[in-house]
């Protein structure tokens, strides 16, 4: 019987969708070893996390105390060694997050167990744990064994699985903060929304991303010119944001938004998966990308292998024609 930990991530009173994948992936890995998930909670003022939470895991070990209100990685690590310590899970899976990134590694260190980060993928036979990771921007898996130790530890990227909708009931465990307060060299201060522009991509219905399949910023208007024909907003990949064509709030994925529009029409994107983390939860997807191996179309509802500067006049043409 093998257990697992999942940490519960939250940010402004809400759990962060990666938590759930957390779970449903934790949960899943837990039965296969005929053993138990729990999930980890700490926050404050945490009933709502708890009731969420619990029908996800088999466990959930909460610590609820202000010092936990907002993340910060050094609490976070004194909490989580002190459980780890007590629980002696087999596994602990941390999100691949900014939050996790921070937390993950100094922790694994302090505790000396086998940890990596970034995973797509965990398997386990014969107490052995192996891993997915992707290596040259998502060209090739790598799978990694992690050296042998007395618990594991790693950071999933988000997208791994899907979450599901859960159906246990977990027995719940309060316990007391292991850490009352922040240390002086490393405090949480304010949380700073990053500022909206003229446009909320997060809010739009209908967004067209587009991509270095651009080429150049004079082609810009065509993207601008078809999204306004489909009652549209423009979104963009990194690229496009780093030549300085559209401003930053205006970028898809990891370092970017996340949305969920109704449609999202990727333009001469690639599909790496820095993209894919932003957009993956819109309910319809079209590609258009002339490369049929681009792997935007592993997530696409809908593929137009073709030159784009070819199918988006047409299709704003149509649209034109059909509106009129
Ligand atoms: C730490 C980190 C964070 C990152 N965060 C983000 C992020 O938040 N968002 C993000 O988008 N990226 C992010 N990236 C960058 C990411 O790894 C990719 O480099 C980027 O998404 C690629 O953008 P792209 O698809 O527009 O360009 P490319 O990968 O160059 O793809 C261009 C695509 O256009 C197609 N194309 C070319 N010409 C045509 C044509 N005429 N007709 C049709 N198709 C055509 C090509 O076949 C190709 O698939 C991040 C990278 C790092 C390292």
């Amino acid at each position: 019987m093998a257990n697992i930990l999942a940490l519960v991530e939250h940010r402004q009173g809400t759990i962060r969708d990666i938590t759930y994948e957390l779970l449903t992936y934790g949960r899943k890995l837990a039965e296969k070893m005929d053993g138990k998930l729990t999930g980890v909670i700490l926050g404050h003022n945490t009933g709502d996390f708890t009731e969420s939470v619990k029908k996800h895991a088999h466990r959930v070990v909460v610590a609820d105390h202000e010092v936990f209100k907002d993340f910060n990685a050094e609490t976070y690590q004194h909490a989580l060694a002190d459980i780890i310590q007590k629980e002696n899970p087999f596994l602990t899976l941390i999100g691949n997050t900014a939050f996790g990134i921070d937390l993950c590694p100094a922790l694994a260190t302090q505790l000396g167990v086998p940890f990596t980060t970034d995973c797509i993928g965990v398997e386990i036979a014969d107490k052995k744990v192996r891993v997915t990771r992707q290596l040259y921007d998502g060209k090739m898996d790598a799978h990694v064994y992690l050296s042998e130790g007395p618990s594991y530890m790693l950071t999933l990227r988000s997208g791994t699985c899907a979450a599901e909708e859960g159906n246990l009931t977990a027995d719940i465990q309060k316990i007391e903060a292991s850490i009352t307060s922040q240390p002086d060299y490393k405090k949480f201060v304010e949380y700073i929304e990053a500022a909206v522009g003229d446009v909320d991509i997060t809010k739009a219905d209908v967004l067209v991303g587009v991509g270095r399949g651009i080429k150049e910023q004079a082609n810009m208007s065509m993207i601008e010119d078809f999204a306004k024909a489909i009652g549209g907003v423009v979104a963009c990949s990194r690229p496009i944001v780093d030549a300085n064509w559209l401003p930053k709030d205006r970028q898809v994925g990891s370092s970017g938004k996340t949305v969920k529009p109704k449609l999202y029409i990727a333009v001469g994107i690639s599909g790496a998966f820095q993209h894919i983390a932003g957009m993956k939860n819109a309910d319809t997807i079209i590609a258009i990308n002339k490369d049929p191996n681009a792997p935007i179309f592993n997530e696409a509802d809908y593929g137009i292998v073709e030159d784009l500067f070819k199918v988006v006049p047409a299709l704003k043409n149509k649209i034109m024609e059909m509106k009129q």
